[in-house]
């Protein structure tokens, strides 16, 4: 016998004492007056009556199983590792192969242990877990705040923050606004250009940390049209959900960031149905206006055995974000076009060098690009971030709050080592990220490359008291500046003998 089955017995015991003392008069004696109050049905396994066990899951005609013997039955099997969790008996994981998932019982008879609805069901002792946001969605705080708070995390994009934090300002007070009258306000959407490492995701994230909403991230290129392979449009809203911890309310007022939007521009010259682009675009409508969403609990894809709630996405804020890689060229050819007409024409390649030259992109540009009108019109800010320089990035290196540089210094703190970074070190970093051409992203792969040996090698000795990373090391023509601890002075007498 297995620790499991002996974990069973336990339980079983346990049912049948409960059986039994509700077989008993409050004087403790056995009631045999009450025969014609018995309930009809009995559990299969715990043979518990219905009264106390809770309705019944009909297996076959006078087989019937209580609520908890059935979700014990799951239990033992998923601890058995036939669905997913601890694997620790078995290598098999069924929650891992296609269309298997395990259900939570309770949510079939609308218990729902997991789904809190709509309407105050997120219980005040779920509000109380949670630490005090720094910006209170249901008490907004202006926007040159809420971009005082981004400025801690986000170095540099003074622009892409202005934006963000006036669009999230009155989101949010719209959400608080409702229907209070006729005047509705619109949503505010954001579409967001930028190079690839440029922190776009970074800005969201930031964002949704500081106003304490649940966020998802989604790669629009695993989307496609309902009905074919891939991610169905709705389940952003599903991935939504589920990191809103299943809370439908706290669902309903996250924020969804779409990343590569530019993948579903419309193909050009397609004469095969586009199933991943335009009719995405297309699918997307409802979402980003608002629309009433039958969204799978627990689950990513809907099936008859997962429950399912609804979710309007009313109040959800849709931001996308996107490289859109020969965008420079169509608003090139657009700014030349207009600039090489009349008195005011201008030199040919005035804009080949403008390494900003997103930001100045307008909607007729994004339609050219393949975005369909109606999905432009459904996202009514569109901003651009900035290409990082090298100041930039030696800024990002050093300055956020949870800058790279200060996690390593903290790490080495640790061994009471201190670490420092010369300028010209700095610099030498910053432009092998830019030779790397992954913006920001590049910054810690780099970093982690050279700090690999400091961290293994300084523990190794003792008297290590400082370590500075220089140029030279960076550059590998040289190694980092080591300093041994000062030994504490000896007292005078022993020194003097
Ligand atoms: P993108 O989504 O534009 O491709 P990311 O947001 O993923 O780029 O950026 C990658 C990483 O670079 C982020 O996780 C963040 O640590 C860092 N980063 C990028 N831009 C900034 C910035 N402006 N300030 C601070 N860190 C940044």
């Amino acid at each position: 016998m297995s620790d499991q089955d002996f974990k069973e017995v336990d339980i079983n015991d346990e049912i049948i004492d409960e059986v039994t003392k509700s077989n008993k008069d409050e004087d403790g004696t056995s009631d045999k007056k009450d025969n014609d109050k018995k309930p009809t049905e009995y559990c299969y396994i715990c043979h518990r009556p219905s009264d106390i066990a809770g309705p019944f899951i009909k297996l076959a005609p006078g087989m019937s199983i209580c609520n908890d013997c059935m979700q014990r039955t799951f239990d033992s099997m998923s601890n058995l590792g036939f669905g997913g969790g601890d694997n620790s008996k078995s290598n098999m994981d069924m929650s891992k192969m296609p269309n298997i998932s395990f259900l939570n019982l309770g949510s079939l008879f609308g218990e729902g242990p997991k789904v809190k609805n709509a309407h105050g069901a997120s219980t005040a002792k779920d509000k109380e877990d949670r630490p005090d946001p720094v910006i209170d969605i249901n008490n907004i705080i202006p926007p040159h705040k809420i971009k005082e708070k981004l400025d801690e995390y986000v170095v540099g994009q003074e622009y892409a923050k202005k934006v963000m934090s006036v669009a999230v300002y009155n989101h949010y007070k719209r959400v608080a606004t409702g229907h209070m009258d006729d005047i509705e306000i619109e949503k505010s959407n954001m579409l967001m250009l930028g190079p690839t490492g440029s922190g776009k995701t970074y800005l969201v994230r930031t964002l949704a940390r500081l106003l304490d909403v649940p966020l998802a991230i989604t790669d629009a290129t695993s989307l496609t049209e309902a009905g074919y392979i891939g991610d169905d449009i709705e389940s952003v809203v599903s991935k939504l959900l589920a990191a809103s911890d299943n809370d439908v309310e706290r669902c309903q007022q996250g924020i969804i960031f779409i990343d590569e939007i530019d993948k579903l521009a419309k193909k050009k010259n397609a004469n095969q149905r586009d199933v991943s682009g335009e009719s995405v675009q297309q699918g997307m409508l409802k979402l980003l206006e608002g629309a009433d969403v039958e969204v799978p609990v627990g689950a990513s894809s809907k099936n008859a055995m997962v429950p399912t709630t609804t979710i309007n996405t009313r109040n959800i804020l849709f931001i996308c974000g996107g490289a859109f890689p020969a965008m420079d060229e169509i608003i090139k050819a657009r700014l030349n076009k207009s600039s090489s007409m009349g008195f005011m024409a201008d030199l040919k390649d005035k804009y080949d060098n403008d390494k900003n030259i997103l930001q100045k992109v307008t909607v007729e540009d994004l339609r050219e690009f393949g975005m369909i009108p109606e999905f432009i019109g459904r996202l009514p800010i569109v901003f651009a971030t900035e290409m990082l320089d090298e100041d930039m990035l030696v800024r990002i290196l050093k300055e956020p709050k949870n800058a790279i540089i200060k996690q390593y210094k903290k790490l080495l703190e640790l061994d009471e080592v201190k670490l420092d970074f010369d300028d010209e070190a700095l610099h030498a970093i910053a432009k092998l990220a830019m030779e790397k051409k992954l913006g920001a992203r590049g910054l810690r792969s780099i970093i982690e490359e050279y700090m690999l040996d400091i961290m293994y090698e300084i523990p190794k000795d003792e008297n290590i008291g400082e370590v500075v990373i220089t140029a030279d090391y960076i550059n590998k023509k040289g190694g980092p500046r080591i300093m041994m601890r000062t030994l504490p002075a000896l007292p005078e007498k022993a020194a003097n003998k």
